[in-house]
């Protein structure tokens, strides 16, 4: 029993590269319900957060970040320092809280052309109720050669448009699906799609929840079977 136990346990070691702890992560239980080995204990990265951080560990890996500069829109505490030290120009925005750098609308994004390197958005686009006119705004102030990570919760296949706000949802107007990804292609010339797939399971980037029961605030939201889910990144150059 103790054995089995032991096993289990040794079966669910990770390793976080945001922060390098190694062992056990944490369930987390949002009102979608419970999330097996989703957070590390010692950063509190979750799961799209690791992925998230390897995506642009390797994108950036030969490039000279201190010569770069990265607009990043609603930034998670997470990262905010890391990136800060990583670009020689690190500037925030979002439409509200205190300590960013700047407050606008993703439609409206008020810098000229070519400003940027790299973007960075986490789960903001199926915020934006015109998300094409929001992307066609990254691309402008992106720079040649610049690129953006724009990752979104991807459930089910198809994009779900919300007829409203979903107040349960943080706003969401939308639950993305993975067709959603066709939506950056038409905006930006190349996207490469990263998933959980792409890194060693050691850092544990799948999402372990029962896709099959949403809370009845969500009614919209596809249901899927599985108790396994990907998690993806798109790097989507200018
Ligand atoms: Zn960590």
């Amino acid at each position: 029993m103790l054995l089995q136990w032991l096993r289990t346990l040794w079966g669910h070691r990770f390793l976080c590269p945001v922060c390098g702890y190694s062992g056990v992560f944490h369930m987390v239980s949002p009102s979608t319900g419970r999330r097996e080995h989703a957070r590390c204990p010692a950063c509190g990265a979750l799961e799209r957060q690791r992925l998230q951080y390897l995506v642009m560990e390797e994108v950036l890996k030969d490039m000279d970040t201190r010569q770069m500069s990265m607009l990043h829109a609603v930034p998670e505490k997470i990262f905010i320092d890391k990136l800060r030290a990583t670009f020689g120009h690190y500037v925030t925005t979002g439409v509200s809280g205190k300590s960013m750098d700047f407050r606008f609308d993703l439609t409206s994004i008020p810098f000229t052309e070519a400003t940027f390197d790299v973007f960075f958005a986490s789960h903001v686009l199926e915020n934006v109720a015109n998300d094409l006119l929001a992307m066609r705004e990254v691309q402008r102030v992106l720079k040649p050669g610049g690129f953006a990570f724009l990752p979104v919760p991807v459930i089910g296949v198809k994009t779900i448009e919300y007829l409203e706000p979903n107040a349960q949802e943080e706003g969401n107007v939308r639950c993305p699906g993975e067709d959603y990804f066709e939506r950056l292609r038409s905006v930006f010339s190349k996207v490469k799609i990263y998933t959980s797939d792409h890194f060693l399971q050691k850092y544990q980037l799948y999402c372990y929840e029962d896709r099959t029961h949403w809370p009845e605030t969500m009614p919209l939201r596809p249901k899927v079977t599985g108790l396994k889910h990907m998690d993806y990144v798109p790097v989507c150059f200018k």
